[in-house]
């Protein structure tokens, strides 16, 4: 049965959000733990964790992912947004101890005129700060548009990040179809080149999870606008692809394309009815 969801709003806890993704279908969620665009987190409610994992296992979902506020800069030039990125993503890990399932999508930051190497120096150095106050929640590295200046634009930089990390064993990649698409990765008409090349270059085993989005761009646009699945340029064969793909079925994936609840529930029956017709 194919892992599914969406992201969802956290804003009325975790319980609400389980429900909320039982009602469209789903059987996983990606949430942030704050506002994406930062600030401080909510109290955590424990009660409510409480009653969410039963509901989460009388319903079968798991796997939920969060996801690290974006605006968050892990690799910036000036030390206290660095720390800040830092802090932060260690609160959020805090709140994650309570959540054993879920793993932790962080996108790996912008250089801003530092260079690759030195964006990429920042980040390892962080989650190696990170690993060293024994959270051992997996983290995943989204794989990035290229806008601007992010790391993380083709696969090599994420495997530059791995390779400096200490310890990698808890270290995972998120999979975003805009984003590689929008890198240059023509997953609308070459996807298993695409995958070759992940699996050479990262491993597919560092494959953890998929962010499933069209893009309202073209192939190597480095835009990063997410469009609903086939109304963009990568088109729904991709998709169906990817929904039936031996080797990527079985990963939890989330959609982030631009809807409400209910069109969040056409995609996941859509997506659910084509997975089923290729096991039947
Ligand atoms: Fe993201
Ligand atoms: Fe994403
Ligand atoms: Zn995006």
């Amino acid at each position: 049965m194919l892992r599914i969801g969406c992201h969802l709003s956290s804003s009325k806890g975790f319980l609400a959000m389980g429900k909320e993704a039982v009602k469209i279908g789903a059987n996983t969620f990606q949430f942030f733990n704050r506002s994406p665009r930062g600030g401080k987190a909510k109290e955590l409610n424990l009660p409510d964790i409480e009653e969410y994992l039963k509901f989460a296992q009388e319903h079968n979902i798991t796997q939920i992912l969060a996801h690290a506020p974006y605006i968050l800069n892990p690799c910036a030039k000036d030390e206290g947004l660095r720390q800040l990125a830092y802090e932060t993503i260690c609160d959020d890990l805090n709140r994650l101890t309570y959540l054993p399932d879920a793993m932790y999508n962080v996108h790996p930051g912008s250089h801003v005129k530092q260079g690759t190497e030195k964006g990429i120096f920042f980040v390892s150095s962080m989650l190696d700060k990170i690993r060293e106050q024994g959270y051992d929640t997996m983290i995943l590295l989204e794989t990035m548009a290229g806008k601007g200046s992010e790391i993380g634009r083709n696969f090599e930089e994420l495997r530059a990040v791995i390779d400096q990390v200490e310890d990698s064993s808890r270290l995972g990649v998120c999979l975003d179809t805009c984003h590689v698409f929008d890198a240059g990765y023509d997953i609308a008409n070459h996807l298993e080149q695409v995958l070759e090349e992940f699996d050479q270059v990262l491993g597919l085993e560092r494959l953890k999870a998929i962010h499933l989005n069209d893009s309202k761009n073209h192939l190597g646009s480095h835009k990063d606008r997410h469009e609903k699945i086939g109304q963009g340029q990568i088109g729904l064969n991709t998709f169906v692809n990817i929904v039936t793909h031996p080797r990527l079925r079985q990963l939890p994936i989330f959609l982030e394309t631009p809807n409400d609840l209910d069109g969040y529930q056409k995609e996941i029956t859509f997506l659910r009815e084509k997975a089923k017709q290729d096991n039947d």
